[in-house]
């Protein structure tokens, strides 16, 4: 299992991609975390940050905005380079490798099954306290609206956390992490966190390589 990222001294700069969905409250959270997120619209803002959350929102209208502004291939090869990114709910759904109900095509950079909508109409918004491997002081409450049910992981990718159903509410691929519900939400800063710790590390092995 991959050990929680280590703290390093190196200050990250964290964009939230921000064509459409639940920008602010990104921003909000990592602004409580004491580093200003940047919105993150084009090619010129993409390459002044280090890490990138994908936001929850329409995974549609993100995958449309993406294709529009010309960004599909360059986010997709920068993360591939290994920027860290974060999906949250929609933006999961674009990171995944399968997502055979989005008429457009994903980043395809998580190896997991992403089913839009799944969850069904009656329960398309739960909440439920969810343990993720890596993260103490006890379970996230995790809030789902209209989420994804990711499934089907392969070889690569670490489930962090499940349903009782068996599906995956978090899981990570390298620098690569996925969270079907919505930690921006709420005022637990635990996940914010982690994805810092990991854009950290990502720089502190970039300068080492140097
Ligand atoms: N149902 C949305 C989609 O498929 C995701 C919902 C969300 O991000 N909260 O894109």
């Amino acid at each position: 299992m991959t050990a929680a990222p280590e703290r390093t001294a190196v200050a990250p700069r964290i964009g939230v991609l921000a064509l459409q969905g639940d920008v602010r409250e990104h921003i909000e959270a990592l602004d409580a975390l004491g580093i200003g997120g940047a919105e993150v619209r084009t090619l010129a803002q993409l390459d002044e940050v280090d890490g990138l959350i994908m936001p929850g929102g329409e995974s549609t209208t993100i995958a449309r905005l993406l294709l529009i502004f010309g960004m599909h291939e360059p986010l997709r090869d920068r993360i591939a380079a290994g920027m860290p990114v974060w999906g949250t709910c929609a933006g999961a759904i674009l990171l995944a490798e399968r997502a055979p109900d989005l008429d457009r095509p994903t980043l395809g950079l998580m190896d997991v099954l992403a089913e839009r909508n799944a969850y069904g109409r009656q329960v398309d918004s739960f909440e439920v306290d969810l343990d993720i491997a890596g993260l103490d002081g006890g379970p996230v409450r995790a809030v789902f609206i209209r989420a994804p049910r990711l499934a089907e992981p392969g070889p690569g990718v670490e489930v962090l956390a499940r349903l009782e159903d068996g599906s995956i509410a978090a899981c990570r691929q390298g620098r690569v992490l996925a969270t079907a519900f919505h930690p921006e939400l709420t005022t637990d800063g635990r996940l914010h966190a982690y994805f810092l710790a990991m854009t950290e590390e990502a720089l502190a092995a970039a300068r080492a390589s140097r």
